[in-house]
């Protein structure tokens, strides 16, 4: 049961993108980060994605103890965002550079690979980057994935209107038996904002709350960056509410023990935007799941970062 390896308290959970629709990315990350220890797989709410995950964990051999979880958000939401380029465009390329998920190729935005960071809206002089949102009518899009077998649903609700939330969280509840899970920031709620928030939303249940720092900000490998989603589930532990508590958003090597340091008592660690840039040259190659030596170098730099939460500073609860 999922619920047992949050009880432990030292999940790793990888992050292949709300907005990931990158089948073939999505099966090489799934494939190697099981492989290596990853036990919750965080994906795209969309059927082919969780496909393509399967396909990952019958190739890594781990279809036992290996969990599922869809995410999915309310409007106004970054992780349920697209960036479009318009015709303000200079042609200058410093977004097809700096972008993490190599979606930007001949000035155009792939949207399946897209996964919303802002980063390019933010670099561009022209303002020729828009973001677009994409969130989805839950009651048409959830039911063929439940019925393909997941674990958790997570919903992505960081500012945005709270009847849409309520609703859509309402809506997730009505559909879905298995655990949920609530992601969210202070950037738009402040603390009470979220807490009250998060109060609502774990009346019924027990749930998920994914504390996120700065959302899909991660990347760097230092303290500071992961400093903010280790602040964040400080003031979710604070306020003694009964969820299982995991960190986001800036997440890297040093989130985890951060956490322990800080006296932050979180069950597991998600990581994303870290964990896929630093096997980026291996699973991007076309043949990486059937090139031995290829995999087996991408696995040890993702077992380092699967044992930073699994083994380093364990307690073993
Ligand atoms: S950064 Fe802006 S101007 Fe430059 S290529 Fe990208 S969209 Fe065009
Ligand atoms: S930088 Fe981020 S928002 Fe921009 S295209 Fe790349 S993934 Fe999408």
């Amino acid at each position: 049961m999922i619920e047992d390896i949050l009880k432990r308290g030292n999940v790793f959970k990888l992050v292949c993108g709300a907005g990931n629709e990158d089948l073939e990315e999505v099966e090489n990350l799934v494939a190697l980060y099981s492989k290596a220890g990853c036990e919750i797989f965080d994906l795209s709410a969309n059927p082919d994605v969780v496909d393509a995950a399967k396909r990952g964990l019958a190739h890594a051999g781990n279809l036992q103890n290996r969990y599922l979880c869809v995410s999915v958000g309310i409007k106004g939401d970054p992780h349920v965002s697209k960036a479009v380029i318009n015709d303000n465009c200079k042609k200058c390329g410093k977004c097809e550079i700096l972008c993490p998920q190599n979606a930007v190729k001949y000035f155009k935005v792939n949207s399946s690979k897209c996964i919303g960071c802002g980063r390019c809206v933010q670099a561009c002089n022209a303002g020729a980057i828009k973001k677009r949102d994409m969130a989805k009518d839950l009651k048409e899009i959830l039911p063929p994935i439940i019925k393909k077998g997941i674990d958790c649903i997570e919903l992505h609700a960081c500012g945005g209107d709270e009847n849409d939330a309520l609703e859509k969280w309402k809506d997730i509840c009505t559909m879905f038996n298995g655990l949920k899970s609530l992601c969210i920031d202070r950037s738009k709620l402040g603390n009470d904002g979220v807490l009250k928030r998060v109060e609502k939303f774990c009346e019924k249940e027990k749930i998920i709350v994914q504390a996120d720092g700065y959302p899909m900000s991660g990347g760097q490998d230092d303290y500071k960056s992961t400093l903010q989603a280790v602040a964040m589930a400080e003031i979710i532990q604070n306020s003694k509410l009964p969820v299982y508590l995991l960190i986001s958003g800036g997440t890297n090597s040093k989130s985890y023990e951060l956490s322990k340091l800080c006296g932050v008592d979180v069950n597991g660690v998600a990581v994303g935007s870290f964990a896929r840039k630093i096997v980026k040259n291996y699973i991007s190659q076309k043949d990486f799941l059937q090139n031995e030596e290829r995999f087996n170098k991408a696995l040890e730099i993702a077992k380092n970062l699967v044992n930073t939460v699994k083994y380093e500073y364990s307690d073993n609860r």
